[in-house]
């Protein structure tokens, strides 16, 4: 009995100590965010996405009363269709995209997919039906190859490989002397920004999500890495309802649509060139941008 109490009363700890950690995580969200945790609706049912339209439906939301983050914002985006979304530092984009993955609920309005209240489905099968691209990836302390299938466990080798070539990361798996065998991570090898990224995109590409939300990288990358992990965004978005937070305007000319967002409101909606031609917000951006290049 002795044996068994030991290593059953470590763990006891180990248990403790992961709920002190959560317990502290919720501590921080409390002080930035006056909210509830979100829980599923009783009775919700799982998320059916037949076409995968994602709609935002007059969404007002401020993370504390005091203060409106997004007020209004109305949009729609076709299944299958890309849009992104602009504007300054604070504006709100990411925003959207924690309101989409349910991390908070909105205040007022709604966010719809396929016609079905977010607040109405399970939260599991909400995420379960999103493919997320973050700004910056984390990777687990073991092999390139075990990184990439933790984007679907039960994926086959050929699979595995078949992403990684999608994603535009074959050529530099090739390069490293134990190849998808690397141990990478805090212990291993450090892989850049723009690696990470496309480790990200491999992973989005074995989920095979019917919705993408794609957090770009604020960081510059150098223009070779930024061709490649451009190819693999396309390749990941094609046919897929995507939402793109956009830094860069310059990898986003090809959207459907763009959204200009400043001050939580949507203040300018069109593709590239009607925007240009709108002369307003956008193109002040890209000219701002298109200077210092
Ligand atoms: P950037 O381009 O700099 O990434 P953004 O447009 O994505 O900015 P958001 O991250 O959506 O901006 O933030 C919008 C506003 O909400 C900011 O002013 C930010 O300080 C505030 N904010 C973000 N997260 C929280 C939070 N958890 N609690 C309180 N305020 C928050």
């Amino acid at each position: 009995l002795i044996q068994l109490f030991i290593p059953l009363n470590a763990l006891g700890f180990v248990y403790r100590e992961i709920r002190q950690a959560l317990v502290n995580v919720e501590r921080l969200f409390g002080l930035l965010a006056d909210k509830p945790a979100i829980v599923d609706a009783p009775g919700a049912k799982p998320l059916t996405v037949a076409q995968g339209e994602l709609a935002f439906d007059r969404v007002f939301f401020a993370y504390r009363p005091d203060r409106a983050i997004l007020t209004d914002v109305n949009f729609r985006i076709p299944a299958g269709h890309k849009v992104a979304v602009v504007g300054p530092s604070g504006a709100g984009k990411s925003t959207l995209a924690r309101l989409v993955f349910r991390f908070f609920d909105v205040d007022q309005g709604s966010i719809r997919i396929d016609n079905q209240d977010i607040r109405e489905v399970t939260q599991d099968s909400l995420r379960a039906a999103i493919g997320v691209v973050p700004q910056d990836t984390v990777l687990f302390n073991d092999t390139l190859y075990q990184n990439l299938a933790y984007g679907r466990p039960d994926a086959t080798e050929a699979e595995v490989y078949e992403a990684a070539r999608m994603a535009n990361l074959e050529g530099f798996i090739h390069s490293l002397p134990d190849g998808y065998e690397t141990r990478v991570g805090e212990r291993g090898l450090k892989l850049s920004g723009g690696e990470k990224q496309r480790v990200a995109i491999a992973r989005v590409i074995l989920k095979n999500p019917p919705l993408l939300i794609l957090d770009e990288a604020t960081s510059s990358l150098d223009s070779l890495s930024e061709h490649a992990i451009l190819g693999a965004l396309r390749e990941v978005s094609r046919q897929r309802t995507t939402l793109v937070i956009a830094h860069r305007l310059s990898t986003i000319r090809d959207a459907d649509t763009i959204l200009v967002l400043s001050g939580g409101r949507i203040v300018e909606s069109g593709d590239h060139l009607s925007l240009l031609a709108l002369n307003g917000e956008y193109a002040r951006m890209w000219h701002q941008q298109h200077q210092s290049d």
